[in-house]
């Protein structure tokens, strides 16, 4: 049996980068998983396709993450569809980099609306169907301990919020023995940060590794968070940035 056969999964988010990643990922090892997706319909459907073929259950949602509506008929939905929600993963994210006096109220609003109100909301509306054993993981940053440079304090300021999301919710729902934690990257090769530019060349200069990392490595390490050998790991964020704030 594997590690994961009989819980359902939801991974905000997964149509592309670290969210497809985390839903194939979870999908190998037995998961069934509900994935949303914004604007990439076609990546969605592809994923979906992948995954059938080896065997596995993939079902995409569109649902924009800033929409509180959008994220209840998720979790609506998979439970109409699979009768309860095992595992929460909170992935979807964007990045508006800009200097400080630049920042408009929509990007502020935008940025807070995806990156930490859709992870209050969506973790909210799942719990009531969560039973004991679940786990709610959500991707943060590693930017949250270590801001880089200028042009990052709204991401870093949004990212910082699922820390002490991360810790009172733990303690929340620590006596349902569901299990909270988030996850924070470093640099890895995606659409918002892909490793053949300026940037990333510098981003390498600061990592104990030199190299960046994969969307793999974070699926890898939800996969852990998400299996029973993580049950006593809660509150807790673990940093996957290959060395970057060593
Ligand atoms: P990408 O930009 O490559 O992919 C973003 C994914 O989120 C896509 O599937 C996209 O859907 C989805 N998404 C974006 N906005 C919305 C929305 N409003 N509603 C629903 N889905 C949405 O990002 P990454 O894979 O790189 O990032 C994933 C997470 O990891 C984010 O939270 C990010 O902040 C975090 N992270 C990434 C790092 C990196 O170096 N890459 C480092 C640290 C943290 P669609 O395809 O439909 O647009």
């Amino acid at each position: 049996m594997k590690n994961l056969s009989g819980k359902i999964a939801i991974v905000t988010g997964g149509s592309r980068g670290i969210g497809a990643a985390i839903t194939l990922k979870l999908a190998s090892e037995g998961a069934n998983v509900v994935f949303t997706y914004q604007n990439s319909a076609d990546k969605a459907q592809a994923l979906a396709a992948e995954i059938k073929n080896t065997g596995g259950t993939a079902v995409p949602m569109a649902a924009d993450s800033s929409s509180p509506e959008d994220l209840k008929n998720v979790i609506e939905n998979t439970v109409k569809q699979f009768g309860k929600i095992d595992i929460l993963v909170n992935n979807a994210g964007i990045y508006v980099g800009k200097p400080f006096e630049e920042y408009t109220f929509e990007d502020y609003q935008l940025t807070m609306d995806v990156n930490v109100r859709a992870v209050f909301l969506s973790s909210q509306e799942a719990v009531r169907h969560m039973p004991q054993g679940s786990r709610i993981i959500s991707i943060g940053s590693n930017m949250a301990e270590n801001a880089i440079g200028p042009q990052t304090t709204l991401y870093t300021m949004s990212k910082s919020a699922l820390q002490g999301f991360t810790r009172g919710l733990a303690r929340d729902l620590g006596p349902k023995k569901i299990t909270v934690n988030l996850v924070q990257p470093g640099p890895i090769n995606t659409d918002m940060n892909p490793d053949n530019t300026e940037f990333a060349d510098f981003l390498r200069t600061r990592m104990a590794t030199g190299e960046y990392g994969k969307a793999e490595d974070i699926a890898n390490t939800v996969a852990f968070l998400a299996g029973k050998d993580s049950n006593f790991i809660t509150g807790a964020f673990i940093t996957v940035d290959g060395g970057f704030n060593a």
